[in-house]
């Protein structure tokens, strides 16, 4: 691993981040030693991989078997218009690699399932939600409880998102949130689809943050808590749950 401390542009780089508060160069090592998967790369995983890639997460995976399309632009910053229908793992791969040489960035072309999940999950730290299905997050889910990696949720929907912090070894996951989690995905409605394009960079930019404190061992993460956004009011509030001692993942 090239180490930044010895590089006065890489010191340079990550200046506004090491004086902060119990950051310096050992935290920034942190980040630096950290690996995440990043599970879609739309309109909350545009502002999350933009955000891991600036501070200098190590290894960043991203997956997602999608293509641009002209609906995406407004809230998928990662991509132009002159890249509609191409592939979004490929033009992110290179953008984040642009924004940051450092961190080495991963591409996997394909849709997250319950078989390739745990071989692909096993080699990263954390996992990061970008997906916009139920489905999706349940294998997420499953995968992280199984193999005990923290799993940062993140949802959105109109004019509202949520945030949360799932590892199984400290508090409640997905399921214990919402019991029943889908096992196929139905086709969303226009009215499910609506989205303000703001949202996802609120929401995104909140899950990137827990993921930072995470690494670094900082303050109080959203264990056991659900954040609620609402950018009409606008209110940000966190409700508390618990671990299910009958939950079908965790219990
Ligand atoms: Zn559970």
């Amino acid at each position: 691993m090239k180490d930044f401390t010895n590089d006065s542009r890489g010191l340079e780089r990550y200046s506004r981040h090491l004086t902060l508060p119990s950051w310096g160069k050992k935290g920034q090592k942190k980040i630096k030693a950290a690996s995440i998967l990043l599970v879609g790369v739309g309109g909350l995983g545009s502002p999350i991989s933009l955000y891991l890639a600036g501070a200098g997460v190590g290894r960043l995976g991203l997956m997602d078997d999608d293509h641009v399309s002209v609906s995406n632009l407004p809230r998928q910053v990662l991509y132009s218009t002159d890249e509609v229908g191409q592939s979004k793992v490929g033009i992110a791969q290179k953008r984040l690699t642009r924004l940051n040489p450092d961190v080495e960035v991963l591409a996997f072309s394909e849709r997250l399932t319950d078989e390739n999940a745990p071989e692909i999950i096993k080699d990263f730290d954390l996992v990061l939600d970008g997906t916009d299905n139920m489905v999706t997050r349940r294998i997420i889910n499953q995968t992280c409880v199984r193999l005990d990696k923290p799993y940062i949720f993140g949802a959105v929907n109109r004019f509202d998102g949520q945030v949360s912090v799932f590892h199984a070894s400290r508090g409640p996951c997905l399921e214990c949130l919402f019991p029943d989690l889908p096992e196929e995905e139905r086709e969303k409605t226009e009215e499910e689809l609506a989205i303000l394009n703001t949202v996802p960079a609120i929401i995104g930019a909140l899950q990137v943050t827990e993921a930072l404190k995470l690494i670094l061992g900082m303050a109080d993460l959203l264990v056991g808590r659900l954040l609620l956004f609402n950018a009409l009011e606008p209110s940000i509030q966190c409700i508390q749950f618990q671990k299910k001692d009958d939950c079908k993942v965790c219990g």
